[in-house]
């Protein structure tokens, strides 16, 4: 899972990323609004923490601009006081939930479970695909009695392969999703990866292959 985080106080937003990250969420932060529409945009992400009053642009208008743009991410939004008025507003917008500065972080990460188990979506404890399993919450990897467990990276990696499994995913939108937006990871940090997970796969002796689809990425594939 993948957070953004748009919030202009510092102290803030780095500790709503060191909360996000305790609990294995994976997080960009930005400081200005401008930007977090920008990086919203994309459309990576599984939920946005908004701020409302941001330099350049504010949490109503990048909320308002995104919906309008049909991009569904749920956003949390944050609003300094309790004013009534801001959450209103914020909700009018397109917010799914807010929640007033301070907070516990108890609090935020309740929202945050709430906001992205969707309405109405089933939650997933596992994905299948031909003879593995992908365990989500334990982040193991199985097949019949033999399992294995894999990094945070790997887990990630395979998640995407196996959520479209016959789908060629490239290269670049791993690099994006798994580290992030403005990380400095290249191709040969997606390669090493997939090299370890070719090697559980191995280890398990799946009939699942990762395959390369040359100079654009990988899908997966059941050997005969
Ligand atoms: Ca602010």
């Amino acid at each position: 899972m993948r957070v953004l985080i748009v919030e202009d106080e510092q102290r803030i937003a780095n500790a709503l990323c060191r909360m996000m990250e305790s609990c294995k969420y994976a997080c960009d932060v930005v400081y200005d609004g401008l930007d977090g529409y920008l990086y919203a945009e994309s459309d990576i992400y599984d939920l946005i923490i908004l701020d409302i009053m941001l330099p350049r642009m504010d949490g109503i208008e990048i909320a308002k601009q995104l919906r309008a743009k049909k991009i569904k991410t749920p956003i949390l939004m944050l609003t300094a006081k309790s004013e009534t008025e801001d959450k209103v507003k914020g909700l009018d917008s397109g917010a799914d939930d807010y929640m007033t500065k301070p907070f516990s972080k108890e609090e935020l990460l309740a929202r945050v479970r709430a906001l992205t188990r969707r309405k109405g979506e089933v939650i997933l404890d596992e994905l299948r695909y031909d003879d593995l399993v992908l365990n989500l919450s334990s982040y193991t990897l199985s097949k019949d009695e033999k399992t294995v467990r894999l990094g945070l990276k790997e887990f990630e990696i395979l998640k995407i392969l196996m959520s479209n499994p016959k789908r060629v995913t490239q290269k670049e939108d791993l690099i994006i999703k798994v580290w992030g937006y403005d990380s400095d990871a290249e191709d040969n940090n997606v390669e090493v990866y997939i090299s370890f997970l070719r090697k559980k796969l191995s280890f398990l002796n799946s009939k699942v292959v990762i395959s390369t689809a040359r100079k654009i990425g990988y899908y997966l594939e059941v050997s005969p």
